[in-house]
């Protein structure tokens, strides 16, 4: 029998029941499955990858959850392994526009080996001279993020005040560097010393402080913005928002990536300031990378020579492992991650 007609082993990440609360690693638990390194005869239009890179995103907590109101994902399913972007090698192809041996980065699941039967959802890997797992970061679907929801949602102008909450994160390291390279004023906010001293002196942020420290963050915003905020790239919602609609300038701009800080309430926190984009004219607008992606080559063009001449850097926090994959994904939530988090599949 041909090699690739024998069944393999394949670890996988599975959801172990939806999750109340703040997640756990025993809400997931990893299982072995078996699969066939060769897509099925008479399948069309299916890939088979290995994957090699797994992204840690907080939208995933969504679906860790039955959900049961509104939402632009779906819930996981518990006892089946559970997905979302990553980086992997094409084993095996039935589409036409992939072939063994291509890279791509997309959807794909939390395992060793994935069939997927809808590679629309990958894009092919054209720039090999930089780190793989990039396109999980930088490369992937944050760096669309802090791209779009910036330049698209924000259109920052030079000399403009900008600040940044879970600045040292997946997306908001590039939020400051996007902002910089604009020629805007920079200020974040995160949640260590670790990560405030990143901001400073390797993302080149103009200035940072530990929001976990600061007792009043509208005192914090008011002594980094004396003249005000045009733009809040908003990642974590809450307290802060409420803080920082105090500090916005007239005509300011807040785009809502995020919020993470309500991801894990049962009930979210109210927002009490909202009064504030009425005599200021703030725009709150909220936003998804998705609606980005047409931009992805310009946003390449942008990218890949700010990497290549060190205009740009990227911190990563690599677990290694399927084994560690489940305590990544937590950390998210409670700030342990430096930088984006992603797991290596051995
Ligand atoms: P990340 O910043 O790399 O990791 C999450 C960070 O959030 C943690 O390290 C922690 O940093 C901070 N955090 C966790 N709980 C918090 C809380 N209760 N209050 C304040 N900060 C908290 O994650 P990311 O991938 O870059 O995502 C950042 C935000 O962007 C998230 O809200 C995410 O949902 C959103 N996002 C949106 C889109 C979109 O298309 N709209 C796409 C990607 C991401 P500290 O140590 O600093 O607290």
């Amino acid at each position: 029998m041909a090699a690739e007609q024998e069944a393999v082993s394949n670890k996988r990440v599975i959801l172990s029941n939806y999750v109340t609360g703040f997640p756990k690693e025993s809400d997931m638990k990893i299982t072995s499955g078996s699969i066939k390194l060769k897509v099925a005869e008479g399948s069309k239009d299916t890939v088979l990858l290995k994957n090699l890179y797994l992204s840690c995103d907080p939208y995933m907590r969504w679906r860790m959850s039955k959900l049961d109101r509104p939402s632009f994902v779906d819930s996981f399913h518990p006892g089946e392994p559970i997905n979302g972007y990553g980086v992997a090698k094409v084993l095996d192809s039935t589409h036409p526009n992939y072939a063994k041996d291509d890279l791509v980065w997309g959807s794909t699941g939390w395992e060793e080996y994935s069939l997927v039967t809808a590679p629309q959802l990958l894009i092919k890997i054209q720039h090999t001279d930089v780190p793989l797992s990039y396109y999980t970061g930088i490369l992937g679907m944050p760096g669309v993020t802090a791209y779009a929801g910036l330049y698209e949602v924000c259109s920052p102008k030079k000399g403009e005040y900008v600040y940044v909450s879970a600045a040292s994160g997946a997306v908001g390291q590039l939020v400051g560097q996007f902002a910089k390279l604009a020629g805007c004023y920079v200020v974040g906010s995160a949640g260590s010393k670790e990560k405030v001293d990143l901001l400073k002196n390797k993302f080149g942020f103009d200035d940072a402080f530990n929001y976990k420290q600061e007792p009043d963050l509208d005192a914090a915003l008011k002594r980094c913005f004396p003249q005000g905020i045009d733009i809040y790239f908003e990642n974590v919602g809450g307290k802060m928002l409420d803080a920082v609609l105090l500090n916005m300038r007239l005509r300011g701009r807040i785009a809502v990536c995020g919020m993470i800080s309500q991801y894990n309430l049962e009930k979210p926190e109210g927002v009490h300031n909202l009064e504030q984009l009425i005599g200021k004219r703030i725009r709150l607008e909220g936003f998804l990378a998705g609606d980005y992606y047409h931009l992805y080559p310009k946003f390449l063009e942008l990218v890949i020579p700010a990497i290549r001449e060190g205009k740009m850097v990227y911190v990563e926090d690599i677990a290694e492992g399927l084994e560690n994959a489940p305590a990544a994904l937590v950390g998210l939530f409670t700030g342990r991650n430096v930088g984006k988090q992603l797991v290596a599949v051995a």
